[in-house]
């Protein structure tokens, strides 16, 4: 199978050539034809399998082939996604993958000036990457018209429902024309999901990646079991006896995020945390210097790091369990790219047992269990699960009393407040 046999036209091929693709990821092999076809489409796909060229090349080959040139360049696709990263990450390929297209793309997302995005828009662009918030905060002043867009893409749907995205949703298929393509990616496919899919969504054809497996097949899991207090000594000695060099660490809270980055940096080992709490500069900076190799630990919480393209990492920790089961299918996927062999490595304490247990459930396979003399584990902790005040509500309830220190300059009066806070949140 080829791109070309896929048939996409010349210039997107000769993009694809320069990226160095040479073979269409299984998602891509069953969802381009489909677009191309200008049908709608419902695809089960996580980071890492290639989806953003799933839609972003079809996307582009119906742009230009379909539609006429138009002097003005409306906005004719627009793809929304649930954080700044992603959207972000989803508009750098879009410009790669259209290089030798007479196509116009930008991004917009919040927490940062509007003006400069703004200013990109009234030149006129063909594709718009955003994130809910700041669109529908910029369609309010009257800043930008979607009612020509003919391509939707919702990338990480399950993602926008956890965030508190559904109502922005709502509000976004308003402006947009009814008579459209819609393209609809998702991990998970919840009640909720369905849902969603059958009111945005005609008649799609299913495509569906199985990352999940594969990722939990070539994956080496191993969870060390260990007391609470522990944990940090424990993750230090592995990392630093391993000489680990790029390993990123999965936290429940942005707390305990910034805590752990404080703790490895005292042992000498670089590290960086990256949240919602963060800048987008700072993120942006800790991620390029997690990939360039200066930054050898990434410390993240589960929305932050969702949508980091970070190919090909050798070492992935859960410091804590995640306390939803798939998102450690998430979490873990990420050190199984491309078909190169990771480790995921999980830190469970008593009070996770429950959710190791959940885990295990999923992935249909019974994780292999270490001590590490040293770090064992707690004989009296109780396995009482983590209350819910504890887990990872507890970073957003926290966060959200901060919110008039975070405050959007720009106006959204027409907003609720828990929007805002959504907004905030990222
Ligand atoms: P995604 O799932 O869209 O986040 O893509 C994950 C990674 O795979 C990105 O680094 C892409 O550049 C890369 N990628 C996408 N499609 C292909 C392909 N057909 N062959 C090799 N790498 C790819």
């Amino acid at each position: 199978m080829s791109f070309k046999s896929l048939g996409l036209s010349e210039p997107i091929l000769k993009a694809i050539q320069k990226k160095g693709y040479e073979t269409p990821s299984p998602i891509q092999a069953k969802a381009i034809p489909s677009v191309l076809e200008g049908k709608d489409v419902l695809a089960s796909a996580q980071t890492g399998t290639g989806k953003t060229a799933g839609f972003t090349l079809p996307m582009l080959h119906n742009l230009t082939t379909n539609g006429s040139e138009q002097r003005h360049r409306p906005i004719r696709a627009l793809v929304l996604t649930p954080t700044r990263e992603l959207a972000a990450q989803v508009h750098a390929n879009v410009k790669e993958y259209s290089e030798f297209l007479n196509i116009r793309s930008t991004v917009i997302f919040g927490g940062v000036n509007q003006k400069p995005q703004v200013a990109t828009i009234k030149q006129g662009v063909d594709v718009l990457v955003a994130t809910p918030g700041r669109l529908i905060d910029l369609e309010n002043q009257g800043l930008l018209s979607l009612k020509r867009v003919e391509i939707f893409v919702l990338d990480e749907a399950d993602r926008m429902l956890d965030m508190g995205f559904l109502r922005d949703i709502e509000r976004v298929m308003k402006l947009i024309p009814s008579k459209r393509q819609n393209l609809m990616f998702s991990a998970t496919f919840s009640k909720d999901i369905k849902k969603l899919a059958y009111s945005i969504l005609n008649n799609p054809v299913q495509v569906e990646a199985t990352p999940e497996n594969t990722a939990v097949e070539v994956i080496e899991q191993k969870v060390y079991r260990v007391a609470k207090g522990k944990k940090t000594g424990l993750i230090i000695k592995l990392i630093s006896d391993g000489n680990w060099k790029q390993v990123l660490v999965f936290t429940r809270t942005k707390h305990g995020a910034n805590k752990l980055c404080k703790k490895m940096i005292s042992s000498g080992i670089t590290a960086a945390a990256i949240h919602g709490n963060k800048s987008q500069g700072a993120r942006t900076k800790a991620l390029a210097g997690f990939k360039n190799g200066s930054v050898r630990v990434l410390v993240a919480t589960d929305i932050a790091a969702r949508g980091l393209d970070i190919p090909l990492l050798p070492h992935v920790i859960n410091f804590e369990l995640p306390n939803i089961s798939e998102d450690y299918v998430h979490r873990i996927g990420r050190t199984g790219r491309a078909g190169a062999e990771g480790q995921a490595i999980s830190l469970v304490s008593a009070d996770e047992t429950t959710y190791l247990k959940g885990i295990e459930k999923l992935i249909g396979e019974s994780i292999e269990v270490e001590i590490v003399e040293g770090f064992e584990p707690d004989p009296n902790a109780s396995t009482e699960p983590i209350k819910p005040g504890q887990n990872r509500n507890q970073g957003r309830r926290k966060n959200s009393n901060n919110r008039n220190s975070n405050k959007p300059k720009n106006s959204d009066r027409n907003r609720n407040k828990s929007q805002r806070r959504n907004d905030n949140r990222r």
